[in-house]
């Protein structure tokens, strides 16, 4: 039995709606087909590092709502050990609603619920405990994303931080992380320089570096990823595809990278396997449920 992996984050539900038109204030307009998705980056991560044979704890924070009801056996079917999972009559279930117009602009409005109020006191020692690499985002509290990191350094966890959505994050928070993963817009937001060149990717990553992290991977979208540590500085490419929906290649490349780096495979290795992962994902459409099983790999 392979050692697990842990993944602490959001659940939501995206609720998604067509409409030709976005309506305008006190209008009604009639929208298409609706259509319920699993989402949330922290299961996305989660259930994509499990798909390519990690062996997986998520924790999240979910309602005793139909939405958390449904999101529990979804991550049951994944294979996802969710014995810490927490489920709350005080919270709704996180949701997204999401509206799309006829040029494939979206209009979303999240409601966090539950994800918002997880809070340190949710988390037991024991999710801790036997764990090499823990995986984060920035979809619950700073205060919980705070304690997680400091459990994590007393325990001699490598903490990887996908610092998505874009936050500003104090340097003392970053000091204890291993592995960075922020994309163009978020490295921009984090360090004050936007990634476009060679340069300015090193600049980057040497902030990064600067505050403590021995390891930064900038995410470059079709362009691959720029990683940087002691013994490399180099831009991995991307693979070719036909690109069709590129929602989530992000927490698709997370779980990949954390996958990859939990079985023990070398820097640039786990960038090609995550690379190719995400690749795969947005050759297909839809967010969580585009991400690849191990097998699907051999395919690029
Ligand atoms: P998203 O918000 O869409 O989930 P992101 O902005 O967090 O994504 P990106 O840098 O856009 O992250 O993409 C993550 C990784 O996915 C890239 O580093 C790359 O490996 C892969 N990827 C993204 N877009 C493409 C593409 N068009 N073709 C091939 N690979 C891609």
């Amino acid at each position: 039995m392979k050692k697990k992996v842990l993944v602490i984050g959001s659940s939501n539900t995206d609720m998604v709606v067509q409409t030709a038109d976005f309506p305008k204030p006190g209008e009604t307009v009639l929208g298409g087909e609706f259509l319920m998705n699993a989402g949330g980056k922290g299961a996305n991560q989660a259930v994509a590092a499990a798909r390519l044979g990690a062996n997986v704890r998520f924790v999240a924070k979910i309602g005793k709502d139909l939405f958390g009801q449904e999101a529990k056996k979804g991550f049951l079917k994944e294979g996802l050990d969710i014995q810490y999972l927490i489920e709350t009559a005080d919270h709704a279930s996180g949701i997204a609603l999401i509206t799309v117009n006829a040029n494939g602009e979206n209009e979303i409005v999240v409601a966090s619920g539950a994800n918002m109020n997880l809070h340190p006191s949710d988390l037991p020692d024991e999710i801790f405990q036997n764990i090499d690499f823990a995986l984060i985002q920035l979809e619950i509290p700073l205060k919980t994303i705070t304690y997680i990191i400091d459990k994590c350094r007393s325990m001699g966890i490598k903490v990887i931080m996908n610092p998505a959505p874009a936050a500003s994050l104090d340097k003392q928070l970053l000091a204890s992380i291993h592995l960075i993963t922020p994309n163009e817009t978020e490295t921009e937001l984090l360090t004050g320089i936007y990634p476009g060149n060679a340069e300015t990717m090193q600049k980057a990553s040497g902030y990064f570096h600067q505050a403590g992290i021995a390891h930064v991977i900038i995410t470059l979208g079709s362009a691959g990823v720029y990683l940087s540590n002691k013994k490399y500085a180099e831009i991995i490419p991307a693979h070719k595809v036909k690109a069709l929906d590129t929602t989530a290649a992000g927490d698709v490349f997370n779980g990949a990278i954390l996958t990859a780096l939990a079985s023990g495979e070398d820097w640039p290795e786990a960038c090609r396997f995550a690379c190719k992962a995400a690749a795969i994902s947005v050759t297909r459409i839809g967010a969580q449920n585009s991400a690849p099983y191990l097998h699907e790999l051999t395919s690029l």
